[in-house]
């Protein structure tokens, strides 16, 4: 069967805050030239928003750039930050820090409560207004060359083989979608980025990106806390161990809450899902769920390497935008308006490149320069050496982090950082972390946890996690790290059973863990036909 080839303009790959900030912007830029360009916009969810998760407490300052009548607009705000604060939390009581106690990075107040889910929906339709092309259901599956191995586009997934690979009756070809510039908006850890970053070298004269790996649900309590915010650290982590939870209160007494832990913590045993789960026990969480029922469950990986961890921005033929490429501020634990700052930053180095001439690396390369003279630079400029500081230790980063904050960013140096895969102890090094959660008032095992996912995905299909040398895992693996994939996983996609690993694709929720955490890089996740995790609402 031939496969069909469909030519544009410009393509984005993703339609999250960073690809349709992008693309509204491009396309704006176009028409103020009076020039038409084709822009088609890229998702793999079945339907927009269905993979998108965070917190997610925005600040709206790029959202306003792009959309300066975001709220008059009916941008979809579940509330406005009316309280925060911090609590430190030690086993059975916390700490609290508000007001005047409350440190700058936690402060939130005027902030908006969003659900990406329904944000990206608002801002697709913004797209689609100023001429662009939004589809839904169409992932990519490997990037397009042509003779000068600059990036031509992008081949979506074939439909229709079955698991060894065989074409099935409903056997479809992918499109080959060719464009003057593809612009990679795929979200944390994309799976296009990832070989486009291989070949061509963009992460070369920076620091390894090290990410954090998240784990949400959201609740619906006996009593409402809408507009509060409240993050977490300490219990039920260790010092030696970055991460914390948050509780942000939504309207119609929902809450979103969750856990982050950062990659590089070295423990082959810990297992980030049964930690989230501890942690809703301590009284100071239980008591805000007790009677409320969990509507929801998600997970993904976040980039919080910063400033010195986003690579090489473009190249001949394409661009590289939002958490693909790392734009995360993990000190204010927010990435959002950076991503659609990013994508707005794009806007303007392609519309130059096509003004130009053609959008060729070296016309692309523009981006450098007006990066570094915004805002988001400035921002990530200051806490450029934060969050590689606490892989020296929970002291060293805490006070590297007051000293950055009093003397605003303005200590020379770069610290670097190692990659998370890289910072393992044996296993017999390894402490014995929470063991996995049993189904309680509280807590949920994983199976249940991706029934709240709503993640399906066609079983008579190839399986998307790819391991390419299966023997390590048995050679090797067990006895140095005791296979922690079988920990790390949140939805119980790698099983041991007798020394074999067995594999439940169907249960993924895309979260990308595996790509990033496998001590071997031996699983390479790539995309599955369709399906997924639902987010609708998270
Ligand atoms: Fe996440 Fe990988 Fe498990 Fe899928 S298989 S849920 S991407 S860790």
């Amino acid at each position: 069967m031939e496969r069909e080839t469909l030519e544009v303009d410009v393509l984005v790959v993703g339609a999250g805050p960073a690809g349709l900030s992008f693309a509204t912007e491009f396309a704006r830029r176009c028409k103020d030239r009076g020039e038409e360009k084709s822009i088609l916009v890229l998702d793999k969810a079945e339907e927009l928003g269905h993979h998108q998760l965070s917190g997610a407490v925005v600040d709206p300052r790029g959202i306003l750039e792009v959309w300066p009548h975001a709220e008059s607009d009916g941008f979809p705000i579940q509330a406005k930050v009316s309280e925060d604060a911090f609590w430190w939390m030690r086993s059975g009581g916390k700490r609290k820090f508000q007001g005047p106690f409350l440190p700058p990075p936690f402060k939130n107040k005027g902030k908006w409560i969003v659900s990406m889910s329904e944000a990206v929906q608002w801002m697709a339709t913004q797209a689609e207004a100023a001429g662009v092309e939004v589809y839904a259901g169409f992932a990519g599956a490997e990037v397009l060359y042509g003779g000068n191995e600059e990036v031509v586009g992008v081949r979506t997934v074939d439909q229709g083989r079955g698991k060894s690979g065989e074409q099935k009756g409903n056997y479809q070809p992918g499109y080959d979608i060719k464009a003057a510039l593809t612009v990679f908006a795929e979200g944390a850890r994309g799976n296009l980025a990832k070989t486009l970053m291989a070949k061509k070298n963009l992460m070369d004269g920076r620091n390894a990106q090290i990410w954090g790996m998240g784990v949400k649900e959201i609740w619906e309590v006996e009593h409402s806390l809408e507009g509060q915010v409240i993050h977490t650290g300490g219990w039920p982590l260790d010092t030696s161990i970055y991460g914390g939870g948050w509780v942000y209160g939504l309207p119609g007494n929902r809450l979103s809450i969750g856990f982050v832990i950062g990659m590089d913590h070295g423990n082959a045993s810990l297992d980030y899902h049964a930690c989230m789960q501890q942690w809703k026990t301590h009284p100071a969480i239980s008591e805000l769920l007790e009677g409320g029922k969990i509507v929801k469950f998600g997970a993904k990986c976040v980039p919080e390497g910063g400033l010195f961890s986003i690579p090489r921005l473009w190249g001949d033929g394409f661009l590289l935008v939002g958490d693909t490429a790392g734009f995360m501020n993990a000190q204010r634990l927010k990435g959002v308006h950076l991503a659609v700052k990013s994508g707005a930053l794009a806007a303007e180095a392609a519309d130059s490149a096509f003004a130009d001439s053609a959008p060729t690396g070296a016309a692309l390369s523009c981006i450098d320069t007006l990066f570094q003279a915004s805002w988001a630079y400035q921002e990530l400029h200051k806490v450029r050496n934060f969050r590689q500081a606490f892989q020296r230790g929970f002291l060293y980063g805490f006070l590297r982090a007051g000293i950055d904050t009093v003397f605003g960013g303005r200590l020379p140096g770069r610290l670097p950082t190692q990659s998370d895969h890289e910072r393992y102890y044996s296993v017999s090094k390894s402490p014995q972390g929470p063991s996995a959660a049993q189904n309680g008032p509280l807590t949920f095992d994983k199976l249940t946890s991706v029934f709240h996912s709503s993640s399906m995905h066609e079983e008579d299909q190839p399986c998307h996690l790819v391991v390419p040398d299966p023997s390590i895992c048995t050679d090797r693996c067990t006895e140095e790290f005791g296979n922690p994939c079988q920990h790390f996983c949140p939805a119980s996609v790698y099983e041991w059973q007798d020394n074999q690993l067995l594999m439940n694709p169907s249960n993924c929720v895309h979260c990308k863990t595996c790509d990033i955490a496998d001590p071997y890089e031996n699983i390479d996740w790539v995309v599955p036909e369709s399906g997924g995790p639902v987010y609708t609402g998270m």
